[in-house]
């Protein structure tokens, strides 16, 4: 059964979302992209994950297409930068964002990364937009431990409702304290580049082993379906892996069949070490 997360006011959504990060960059990919994205949201896919960075408004561009026939079935994310997390700029930059995507209203917007701007600002910005009926939730991306405990000092509880950070096999750190730290003040876990951005990982022999023992409704699993299940297991967690074509997102879908067991963890616990200690955040 697909796996599902809560966030603090009770809304449920799908565990497996889509990331968007260099879509639109390829007029070659578009129309593939766009059908991804469709086939995605058909399938019950709901977190539809951009960014103002993401090719400097190109992605936005994409998924506001994509998603225009379907608007209302999906909750849509995107992000604001560090350099616009100001009053002024979080009001421009959502405003340009909406624009982008060809929408009223965003479902999670998130600060992308820490900067300079004091976070009692962004927060106070991110409140006004949500009076103003322009975003429905808040979160923040790339929070490490010490960053969700001083967002503590400037939120009530329940307020924050996602940190997006990197989390895959190849990126572990955050098993140690900030899993942990975002359960405890019910914040879920947004994991970015589960698979391993299509890269070294995919090609690891321990994944390739797992994925052998297992089939789903596609056939025999691949490293990528293992890597995106292996994600998934952790209660509570959304992951947004990036699927530019149909097959893709098709076999994304299909890796909620995955059920991992207690050899296949523990294979891969031993291909990718589970952190003994406090790691700083690994970013990307
Ligand atoms: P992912 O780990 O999602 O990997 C994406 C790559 O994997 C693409 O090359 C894709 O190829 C390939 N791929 C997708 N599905 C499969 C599959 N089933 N089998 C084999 N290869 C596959 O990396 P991302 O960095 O894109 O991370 C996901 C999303 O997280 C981003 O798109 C973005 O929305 C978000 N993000 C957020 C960050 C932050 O700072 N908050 C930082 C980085 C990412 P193809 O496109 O050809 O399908």
């Amino acid at each position: 059964m697909a796996r599902t997360i809560t966030l603090p006011d009770g809304t449920t959504l799908p565990a497996l979302g889509a990331g968007t990060w260099n879509m639109g960059d390829s007029a070659a990919r578009r129309d593939e992209e766009i059908a991804s994205l469709r086939y995605a949201v058909e399938h019950g896919v709901q977190v539809v994950d951009t960014a103002e960075m993401y090719g400097n408004g190109r992605s936005e561009k994409l998924v506001g297409d994509a998603i225009a026939p379907m608007r209302k079935q999906v909750f849509l994310v995107s992000k604001v930068l560090p350099t616009n997390a100001s009053a002024k700029g979080v009001a421009q930059s959502c405003r340009r964002s909406l624009k982008h995507l060809g929408t009223g209203w965003l479902d999670m917007y998130l600060l992308h990364w820490r900067g300079s701007v004091p976070l009692a600002e962004t927060v106070e910005a991110f409140r006004q937009l949500q009076r103003e009926g322009l975003i429905r939730h808040w979160g923040v991306s790339n929070f490490d431990t010490d960053d969700v405990q001083e967002l503590e000092q400037c939120t009530q509880p329940g307020e924050c409702a996602v940190n997006q950070v990197l989390y895959s096999l190849e990126h572990r750190g955050v098993e140690f304290d900030l899993l942990q730290a975002d359960r405890q003040r019910q914040i879920v876990t947004m994991a970015y580049s589960p698979i391993g951005q299509g890269g070294a990982l995919l090609a690891d022999p321990a994944l390739g082993r797992v994925a052998a023992r297992h089939t789903t409704s596609l056939g025999v699993a691949t490293p990528a379906q293992v890597a995106l299940a292996w994600v998934l297991r952790q209660p509570n967690m959304l992951a947004i892996p990036k699927a530019g074509t149909v097959a893709h997102m098709q076999q994304n879908l299909a890796a909620q069949e995955l059920e991992l067991g207690p050899q296949d963890l523990a294979e891969l616990d031993a291909a990718f070490a589970p952190p003994k200690s406090k790691q700083p955040l690994a970013m990307i």
